[in-house]
């Protein structure tokens, strides 16, 4: 049990993160899950819906009494919208909400949507990160993924970030896809390691449901590199991108010393943030709701004053706590025991005993005096040990 007397949903709480969703792109990739949606012309009516919730939500007892730490516009491809569109919604955001005075500010974009001056106008509005999904350093691999831009424009991108001063550079790459070996990987982290990125996000692909990919994978249509060989490509990430430099701090993530995702971190660490637009989650002290998923209905309530809301539920401790650790035993260095006792006053021995202890045992987690994390043998099969902390 989790105690809950003299805890307040926001206790221990740090500041909170704020995400925007724009979910449009120019076409949609063969293994995407996202909520987004296919065009070449994105509509206002949207940015107008996001910008009155984002008015909205700044005027609430919740936001008011908080400085955000971090602002996180994501997709979707944001920047299928205009560098002065989009500045003008940072900029909005910036004098609604209050900010810590060293706040992290990404923007994610996809190389063929942005040029120089797309990007110098979201620096000059305050954006200090930029997020690019590069996804390979190969057009015959991006062609097959279904990306819609090429090689030669993911270069033009990196380079125009660095024209336009971006300093804190995220490079989105995928391994484990159809057709991929080895030694193209090698080539693809080889390639960015190139451009000196100060952050790295190496995910492997993963096949969901009711995308093109499963129907392919399930006709037999396309192959994937086999378990040995996935295998082979995650541990040769953790090599190259260590000698280069890049600490793995998240089971797929990468930085140069202090350039760590903050928004991405907060999440990790099950921490508070809202989110705004069609299809967003927020999760304010323990009460998680989400934004209705379609744009157009999303528009439409937030043109007529309504709020765009699905669902809510209030999440009891005792899941909360589960939930901080699940989720912080993805970064490398797990949990702190005294973070989620400030929280919750308890610690994950305290909750689950022999199932920790069994963990444990099996040399699949490390416990030391106050913290919890995957071992070196744990987190090749963190999945399946995530699960039994559920
Ligand atoms: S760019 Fe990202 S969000 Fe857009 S379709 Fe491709 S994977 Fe999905």
């Amino acid at each position: 049990m989790v105690p809950d007397s003299a805890l307040t949903p926001g206790s221990g709480e740090e500041p909170p993160g704020l995400y925007l969703h724009i979910p449009f792109c120019k076409s949609r990739c063969a293994y995407c899950s996202f909520n987004s949606y296919a065009c070449q012309t994105p509509p206002i009516a949207y940015l107008a819906a996001l910008s009155s919730q984002i008015r909205h939500w700044a005027g609430q007892q919740w936001c008011r009494e908080r400085t955000f730490a971090t602002l996180f516009i994501g997709g979707g491809t944001p920047t299928i919208y205009g560098g002065s569109e989009l500045a003008a919604l940072v900029r909005l955001c910036l004098e609604s909400f209050a900010f810590t005075s060293e706040a992290e500010i990404t923007v994610e974009a996809n190389p063929n949507t942005v040029t120089v001056q797309t990007l110098a106008n979201l620096r000059q509005a305050g954006v200090n990160r930029l997020s690019l999904g590069v996804q390979a350093f190969s057009d015959r691999l991006l062609a097959g993924l279904g990306r819609s831009h090429t090689l030669a424009e993911a270069a033009a991108a990196i380079k125009a970030a660095r024209q336009a001063g971006f300093a804190n550079l995220n490079l989105d790459l995928m391994y484990g896809l159809p057709g991929q070996r080895l030694a193209d990987w090698q080539e693809s982290l080889a390639t960015a390691l190139e451009y000196e990125p100060e952050h790295l996000a190496c995910y492997e692909l993963t096949i969901e449901e009711a995308t093109p990919f499963a129907r392919l994978v399930e006709k037999g249509e396309i192959i994937l590199p086999d378990e040995e060989e996935a295998l082979a490509m995650a541990e040769l990430s953790h090599a190259l991108l260590a000698q280069a430099g890049l600490q793995r701090y998240e089971i797929s993530n990468y930085a140069v010393s202090g350039q760590q995702c903050r928004h991405n971190l907060n999440y990790w660490r099950n921490g508070a943030y809202l989110g705004l637009g069609a299809g967003a989650v927020s999760c304010l002290s323990g009460l998680r709701f989400s934004q209705v998923a379609k744009p157009e209905i999303f528009a439409d309530l937030a043109q007529k004053g309504e709020l765009p809301l699905i669902e809510a539920e209030c999440l009891p401790l005792a899941a909360r706590f589960r939930e901080s650790v699940v989720m912080g035993l993805r970064m490398i260095e797990g949990v702190s025991f005294a973070r989620l006792h400030r929280q919750f006053a308890l610690t994950p021995p305290d909750y689950y005993g022999k199932i920790l202890e069994d963990l444990r045992q099996q040399g699949l987690v490390e416990i030391s005096k106050d913290r919890l994390r995957l071992s070196k043998a744990g987190l090749p099969v963190a999945n399946q040990v995530l699960a039994r902390l559920v």
